[in-house]
């Protein structure tokens, strides 16, 4: 099954805790054991799985890369937003985590971020849950 969530962003770049969604998709899938795969539709977002206890940590992920792509770099891209496109490709465009007893097998600490890097957009992500 697929289904698309929709997430409004709010800031050029940030990292949003979409794990809640992704559960909910997992429990009506009603699939035991099998993949989820989540895939971000856009080339100025991405999708990472980190830690969620420590705010700080997303705050140190957004402030590195916006150090590492700095958004006043002498970029060639007539649009504008070639800092996205980069942090983008940097991170990626989709990831898989295991089911196990309806669950999703994720770390004590691991949620599933959605990374905007050129917002604030109304974003989509795919979600598509396979028994096996
Ligand atoms: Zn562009």
């Amino acid at each position: 099954m697929l289904e698309k969530l929709e997430i409004k962003t709010h800031k050029q770049v940030e990292l949003i805790d979409i794990t809640r969604q992704i559960k909910a998709i997992v429990g009506r899938a009603g699939v035991k054991n099998g993949v989820c795969v989540v895939f971000v539709p856009h080339t100025t977002a991405g999708i990472t799985i980190n830690e969620n206890a420590d705010p700080n940590v997303v705050r140190d992920i957004v402030d590195s890369i916006n150090k590492i792509v700095p958004f006043d770099g002498e970029y060639r891209h007539i649009e504008g937003n070639s800092p996205g496109h980069i942090k983008s490709s940097l991170f990626s465009a989709s990831l898989t985590v295991i089911i196990e007893k309806n669950a999703l097998l994720l770390g004590t600490w691991q949620v599933v971020y959605f990374c905007e890097f050129d917002g604030p957009r109304t974003r989509k992500v795919f979600v598509k849950v396979i028994e096996g």
